[in-house]
C-alpha cells in the first residue's frame, strides 16, 4: 500500500466510498484470521473463527471470513474460485484472491493464494521442527496488508465491510496500515486471543512490510526496539476485544500483560471483555460424530459406554469406580502441566487413571511418556494433534484438568461442562468465569451444588498443592454417586453457546459504525 500511496499521490486519501449497510444485512464484517476450524486448527483461535462468523451471520452479520491459502485452506474450502488480483503489496508485489464456502456453512471464505508463502509443509506458524518459520513477519504482513485493502476504498471488490475484525498478532498490523495509508476505510476491531503472541520482529520489517517510519515509536508500532504486530493492533483498533472479562481485568495488570499493562491501561475505555461461546454443533454429546454412544444430560449411561471404550482404545484398566482423570492441551509452560505431572503419583496413588492429549515442548512430552511406561494400564499419553480423540477423551472422561498459569478464555473446560466432565481448574482467565467450584462441605456451598450453581472445581495457586488439594476435592466427590450425578448435570445444562457472545460482539459492532 505504501507503494501505491506514492503511485497515487494525493488521490489516495480522496477515496470516495461510503461504508454504509444496506438490506437484509446490519453490519458486514471482514473477519481476519491466522486459522479457523474445520480448514485448519492449531488452538481455541480456530474454534473461535470458526463458531463465531456462523452465531452473527444468524444475526444478520454479513461476515465473511480472510484466510492465508495454506494447503488445507486450499484442499477444505467448498467451492473455491478465482475472484481477483491485489496489487501493491510490499515484498510481493502481487497476490490471486479466492473465494469460496466454509465446508459446512454458507459464510463466504475469502483466501490469499500465494504459493510461495503458504503452500508449505508444517504448520500455520511453525515448520515441521517445531521452529518458527523465519519469515513469519511477512506471510502474516501480508495477511494483514490483504485485509487493510480489501477494507478500504482501494478495494477492487464491490463488497466493502463496515467493520475488519482482526484476531491475535497475525492481523495486528490491519488497523496500523489503514489508518496510515487510507482515510476511507472500514472500523477495526482487534481481539485479543492471547497476549503472551505478541508477533515482535527486528525493526528492519517496518521498512520491508511498507509502514512509515515515524510509526516506529513508542505511541506506535514500536515495543523495546522491536516491531509488534500485537501492539499496532492495540494502538490502532477503534475497538479491543479479549475473550474473557476477567482476563481483559488481567492484562492491565503485570502479572499478565508481558509489559503491556500501562498500555492496556491507557486503552482501557476501548478494551471490552467478551466470553467466548462453544460450537454447539461440533462439541454436543448428542451430536457428536467421533463418539461410539451419543448421550445428553438426562441419559448419561452413553457417557459410561464411552468411558469403557476409551479405556479400551488407550490400553487402560477396564476399572469403572475410581475416576479418569483428563487433559488435553498444548504442552505449554501456560497450561501448567509440570503441575498435573508432579501431582500424578500421588492421584495414582489415591485410584485415579490419567489419560493425556498433547503436543508442544519435547521435555514435558518426554515426562508423560515416562510416566505412561512405569504406569501401564494406569496412565495413557498420546502425543500429536488429533481431533476425534479429543472429542472421545472429552467423552469418557471423568474430570478434566486445567491448571493454567493463565487462560485468556480457554475451550476444553466449557467443553468438559457440556460433556458431564467436570473440570478441575485455576482461578485465572476466562476458567475464572465460567466454573463455579463445588464445595458441599458447608451449607453455602451444598446448595449452590442443589441450585445448579457449582459446576467444577476452583483453586488459587500455580502450585502443586493446590492443585492437589482441589482434584481430591473432585475425587472425594466422585464417590458420592448422587452429589457427582448433580454437578454433571449443572455443568451440562449451562447456556455455553456462542449466542449471547455474538449480541454482544454485534453491539460492538454497531457502536462503531452508528453515523
Ligand atoms: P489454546 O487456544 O490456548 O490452545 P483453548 O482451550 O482455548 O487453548 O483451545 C484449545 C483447543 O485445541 C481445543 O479445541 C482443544 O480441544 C484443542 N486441542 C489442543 N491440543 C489438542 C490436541 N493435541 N489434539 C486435539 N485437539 C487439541
Amino acid at each position: 500500500m505504501f507503494a501505491l500511496r506514492r503511485q497515487l499521490g494525493s488521490r489516495y486519501y480522496q477515496t470516495p466510498i461510503l461504508y454504509r449497510t444496506t438490506g437484509q444485512f446490519s453490519v458486514k464484517v471482514l473477519f481476519t484470521t491466522s486459522e479457523a476450524y474445520p480448514l485448519i486448527k492449531t488452538g481455541g483461535l480456530a474454534d473461535v473463527s470458526g463458531a463465531l462468523p456462523t452465531a452473527l451471520r444468524k444475526l444478520k452479520a454479513d461476515v465473511r471470513i480472510l484466510i492465508p491459502g495454506y494447503p488445507q485452506v486450499l484442499k477444505n474450502v467448498k467451492n473455491l474460485a478465482p475472484l481477483t488480483v491485489l496489487h501493491f503489496i510490499p515484498q510481493v508485489g502481487t497476490v490471486n484472491l479466492l473465494q469460496g464456502e466454509m465446508p459446512d456453512s454458507d459464510t463466504p471464505v475469502y483466501v490469499i493464494k500465494h504459493p510461495a508463502l503458504y503452500e508449505r509443509d508444517g504448520g500455520p506458524y511453525l515448520d515441521a521442527m517445531g521452529q518458527n518459520w523465519v519469515d513469519n513477519p511477512l506471510r502474516f504482513g501480508v495477511l494483514s496488508h490483504v485485509a487493510a485493502v480489501l477494507s478500504s476504498g482501494f478495494s477492487p471488490l464491490t463488497w466493502k465491510p463496515d467493520v475488519v475484525h482482526c484476531n491475535d498478532w497475525q492481523s495486528g498490523l490491519t488497523p496500523a496500515i489503514m489508518k496510515f495509508f487510507s482515510t476511507e476505510h472500514a472500523k477495526a476491531v482487534f481481539s485479543i486471543h492471547n497476549l503472551a503472541y505478541q508477533g515482535n520482529f527486528a525493526d528492519i520489517w517496518v521498512g520491508l512490510l511498507g509502514l512509515p517510519p515515524q510509526s516506529f515509536q513508542p505511541e506506535g508500532v514500536e515495543f523495546y526496539g522491536d516491531l509488534s504486530f500485537l501492539k499496532a493492533g492495540i494502538v490502532y483498533a477503534d475497538s479491543i476485544i479479549t475473550v474473557s472479562p476477567n482476563y481483559a481485568r488481567e492484562i492491565q495488570t503485570p502479572a499478565y500483560a508481558y509489559g503491556m499493562d500501562g498500555l492496556l491501561r491507557a486503552q482501557s475505555a476501548k478494551l471490552h471483555g467478551i466470553l467466548n461461546g462453544i460450537d454447539d454443533q461440533q462439541w454436543n454429546p448428542q451430536l457428536d460424530r467421533h463418539l461410539i454412544h451419543s448421550y445428553d444430560h438426562a441419559h448419561l449411561a452413553g457417557k459410561l459406554a464411552n468411558k469403557r471404550a476409551l479405556q479400551q482404545q488407550l490400553g487402560l484398566d477396564m476399572n469403572t469406580e475410581g475416576p479418569l482423570l483428563a487433559v488435553v492441551s498444548r504442552m505449554a509452560h501456560q497450561k501448567g502441566l509440570d503441575i498435573v505431572l508432579d501431582a500424578a503419583s500421588a492421584l495414582l496413588q489415591d485410584g485415579a487413571q490419567l489419560a493425556i492429549l498433547g503436543s508442544g515442548d519435547p521435555g514435558l512430552e518426554r515426562e508423560f511418556t515416562k510416566l505412561a511406561k512405569d504406569h501401564p494400564g494406569r496412565v495413557s499419553i498420546v502425543t500429536g494433534y488429533n481431533e476425534t480423540l479429543s472429542h472421545q477423551i472429552m467423552a469418557g472422561a471423568d474430570i478434566f484438568l486445567m491448571p493454567s498459569r493463565f487462560e485468556p478464555c480457554g475451550l476444553n473446560q466449557m467443553y468438559g461442562l457440556a460433556y458431564g466432565t467436570p473440570p478441575v481448574v485455576r482461578r485465572t482467565g476466562g476458567l475464572a468465569d465460567s466454573v463455579s467450584d463445588t464445595d458441599i462441605s458447608t451449607v453455602k456451598g451444598a446448595s449452590a451444588l442443589k441450585k445448579g450453581i457449582s459446576t467444577g472445581f476452583v483453586f488459587d495457586l500455580a502450585t502443586t498443592e493446590d492443585f492437589l488439594i482441589c482434584v481430591r476435592r473432585a475425587m472425594t466427590l466422585f464417590q458420592d454417586k448422587q452429589a457427582w450425578h448433580q454437578l454433571q448435570q449443572n455443568g451440562m445444562k449451562q447456556e455455553l453457546s456462542w449466542t449471547h457472545s455474538a449480541k454482544q460482539y454485534m453491539a460492538i459492532y454497531r457502536k462503531l459504525i452508528k453515523p
